[in-house]
């Protein structure tokens, strides 16, 4: 892993994501290394050609008491967009913790995303947020599918732990299905696990990019050759997600917890 510092002139930027004012990305790559990531734009758009996605962290480095707080009332933030503000590097540099440090006491509405079990670290910060909601993100519970895909974020059952652990302290949280493997994901049954510990869902499916395509097609072709022509449909149309939604529609209908679908729109780390 390539570690280095980075000075920022802005630590909380406009978002081009609907519903969301600003995100906040504390650190440039991803340890997680996930193979579909949307963000891997990030290596050319930083100054990283020739490194590998989630072989690189820039730290970024900020004068955390520069951020006005108060400009972010009332404000939608999402931290984060294209990098997870618990990479394990967090634990070491609180980059993200410094930043939620400031926002504190604003009226902002924040919205944390993350596939990590460190998140728990900041419980007692949440807890002094008003308006403050924590999301983990699942593809599958499957262990083994999960390490080929997210290799270096927290197992899928640490992530539940995570979001019970959270939940029984009473800070609102949400389960984010993305993004969603056809015939692989069983949202059915991450919903049924995380149901007693999450207050809604969205669910994402999964965005082909010309970055991401051969990965996924290998990994595919290699541990579920018998779904390879399902994905290389998929791929082409986007019209066969439309019978997903409307499995996901009676599911979640049938037992009442809030929810949106998020089809179709190009990724959600897309600014
Ligand atoms: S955790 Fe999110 S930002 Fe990080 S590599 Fe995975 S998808 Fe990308």
């Amino acid at each position: 892993m390539k570690i280095k510092f980075r000075e920022a002139k802005n630590i909380i930027t406009k978002s081009n994501i609907p519903s969301i004012d600003y995100v906040i990305n504390p650190y440039i790559g991803c340890q997680h290394g996930c193979i579909y990531c949307y963000a891997e734009f990030m290596i050319r758009f930083s100054g990283h050609k020739g490194d590998k996605w989630g072989q690189f962290i820039d730290i970024k480095t900020y004068d955390f008491d520069k951020i006005k707080p108060q400009k972010y009332n009332g404000k939608r933030l999402l931290l984060s967009s294209v990098t997870d503000p618990y990479i394990p590097l967090e634990l070491k540099y609180q980059n993200t913790k410094r930043i939620l440090e400031k926002l504190v006491n604003t009226t902002a509405h924040v919205s944390i995303l993350t596939k990590s079990k460190f998140v728990v670290r900041d419980i007692e910060l949440f807890k002094k947020f008003d308006d403050l909601e924590v999301g983990i993100s699942i593809s599958t519970l499957d262990e083994n599918f999960s390490k080929l895909i997210e290799k270096g974020a927290s197992r899928p059952i640490e992530r539940i732990d995570a979001l019970r652990k959270i939940h029984e302290k009473g800070i609102k949280t949400y389960t984010f299905i993305s993004p969603f493997f056809p015939r692989i994901t069983n949202f059915k049954d991450i919903i049924d696990k995380t149901l007693n510990y999450t207050d809604s869902y969205m669910f994402e499916n999964l965005n082909f990019r010309p970055y991401n395509i051969p990965r996924i097609l290998k990994i595919i072709k290699n541990n579920y050759p018998e779904l390879l022509s399902t994905y290389q449909k998929f791929r082409m149309d986007n019209s066969h997600w439309e019978k997903i939604e409307v499995e996901i529609d009676a599911y979640c209908k049938s037992l009442n917890v809030p929810y949106s679908i998020e089809f179709h729109h190009g990724g959600f780390s897309k600014s």
